[in-house]
C-alpha cells in the first residue's frame, strides 16, 4: 500500500526514497510533499532533528526493504503542532521523540507479554510508516515519548535509536556489576552503551579498526581498546556486536569466557557469518542472542536513565538536504559519534 496518500493544505520539504539503490548513487530526493494530517489519536510533529542510522543504509540498499516510496528516519525529535481527535497524553507545543517502534497490534501474545518488539504486525518508523527525514511527521500518541529537559534536540535524537536499542542490547546481554563487556564496533550505539556499562560498574573492552573511535572509547572509560582480532588481557563475560560484517562473530566468540553471551545488535549483516569451529568457538555453553527492534518501555526507561547518568551523545550535524552525503559518511565509518539531520524552519 503506498504511503503517499497524504492530505492537507500546506507543503513540507522531505528527503524521499523511491527505489532501492547503493547509497553512493545518492538516491534520496529533495521533494515537496503535502504536510500530513493527524488521524484519531495521532499527533502532528514538526521535526527539528532526526538521527541517521545504519538501518537506513539497510533500507536504501535493500537488505531491509522499506515500503516504497518512503521518508526514512526513526530518531525523531520535534514539537507537537497538531492534535488528532481523542489525543489525551500530549498538548500542543510539547517536545516529543519518536523511535523505531511505530506501532504494534497490542493484542497478540508478544504484545501482551511485554515483547511488542516481536509483534507480527510490528511497524517500523521510516520503514513501514513515514519517518523523520522531513519537516513534519505524524504518529500515534501512544508511540511518542516526552524528552527530558537536559537534552538538546540534536542530543536527544540518537538516544531514541542508538541509545534505546543499546539499552535493550545491554539488558539482553545479562551483564552484571563488576563483569567485563566487549563492544565490537564503536559507532553511535556503542558510544552510548559504554557510558551505561561503566555507570553500572562494568569493565569495558572496545574492538574497532578505527583509531579515532578507539581514542573516543578510551575517553569514555574503556579500559582497553584494540582491533577485532586482538587478544584481550582477560576473557569477557559478554560481548555486543554492532558491526555490519559477519567476520566479527567468530572474533567475538573467541574473546568470550566460558558460558559467555554474544548479543548481535544489528538487523542485517552485509556479508555472511563465516563457517565456525563448534568446539573452539561455541562449546562451553557460549550463547548467541540477537536483538529485534525495541519496545516502548526500552525507549522510556532509557531516556530517564540517560538523563540521570547523564549521557550526552557526541553529535555531528548535517542539513536535511545533505542526507545522502551524511549516509555515505556513515557507511564509510567517518562520522564521529552520531549523525543528526537538522530540519529547515
Ligand atoms: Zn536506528
Ligand atoms: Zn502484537
Amino acid at each position: 500500500m503506498p504511503l503517499l496518500e497524504l492530505t492537507g493544505g500546506s507543503e513540507m520539504k522531505a528527503m524521499l526514497l523511491k527505489e532501492i539503490s547503493p547509497v553512493e548513487r545518492q538516491p534520496l530526493q529533495w521533494v515537496d510533499l503535502p504536510t500530513p494530517t493527524p488521524g484519531p489519536k495521532e499527533i502532528l510533529v514538526k521535526v527539528s532533528a532526526c538521527g541517521i542510522c545504519h538501518t537506513e543504509l539497510d533500507e536504501i540498499e535493500g537488505r531491509l526493504p522499506p515500503n516504497l516510496p518512503i521518508i526514512l528516519g526513526h530518531e525523531i525529535v520535534g514539537r507537537i503542532e497538531g492534535l488528532g481527535s481523542g489525543v489525551t497524553t500530549f498538548a500542543q507545543g510539547d517536545r516529543v521523540g519518536i523511535a523505531w517502534i511505530n506501532s504494534a497490534c497490542g493484542k497478540c501474545q508478544f504484545c501482551q507479554g511485554g515483547v511488542e518488539n516481536l509483534c507480527k504486525e510490528f511497524k517500523g518508523t521510516g520503514c513501514d510508516a513515514h519517518g523523520g527525514y522531513a519537516q513534519y511527521t505524524v504518529v500515534s500518541e501512544d508511540f511518542a515519548y516526552p524528552i527530558p529537559q537536559r537534552f538538546s534536540d540534536s542530543e536527544a535524537a540518537p538516544l531514541l535509536c542508538a541509545g534505546a536499542i543499546g539499552y535493550r542490547d545491554l539488558q539482553l546481554s545479562g551483564i552484571k556489576k563488576g563483569q567485563s563487556l566487549g563492544l565490537f564496533g564503536f559507532g553511535a550505539s556503542a558510544h552510548i552503551v559504554i557510558q551505561m556499562a561503566t555507570y553500572l560498574g562494568c569493565e569495558v573492552f572496545v574492538f574497532t579498526r578505527n583509531e579515532e573511535h578507539r581514542n573516543l572509547a578510551r575517553k569514555l572509560g574503556a579500559s582497553w581498546a584494540g582491533g577485532p582480532e586482538d587478544e584481550t588481557p582477560e576473557k569477557l563475560h559478554c560481548a555486543i556486536d554492532f558491526t555490519p560484517v559477519g567476520e566479527t562473530v567468530p572474533h567475538a566468540l573467541r574473546a568470550l569466557e566460558k558460558g559467555g553471551r554474544l548479543v548481535m545488535a544489528v538487523i542485517r549483516k552485509r556479508n555472511p557469518i563465516p563457517p565456525m569451529d563448534y568446539a573452539q568457538l561455541l562449546w562451553d555453553e557460549k550463547e548467541i542472542k540477537s536483538v529485534a527492534n525495541i519496545t516502548r518501555k526500552d525507549a522510556l526507561e532509557f531516556l530517564s536513565l540517560a538523563a540521570e547518568i547523564p549521557i550526552i551523545p557526541e553529535v555531528q550535524e548535517f542539513r536535511l538536504e545533505e542526507a545522502n552525503q551524511a549516509l555515505i559518511l556513515l557507511k564509510q565509518g567517518k562520522i564521529k559519534g552520531a549523525g543528526v539531520l537538522r530540519m529547515p524552519d
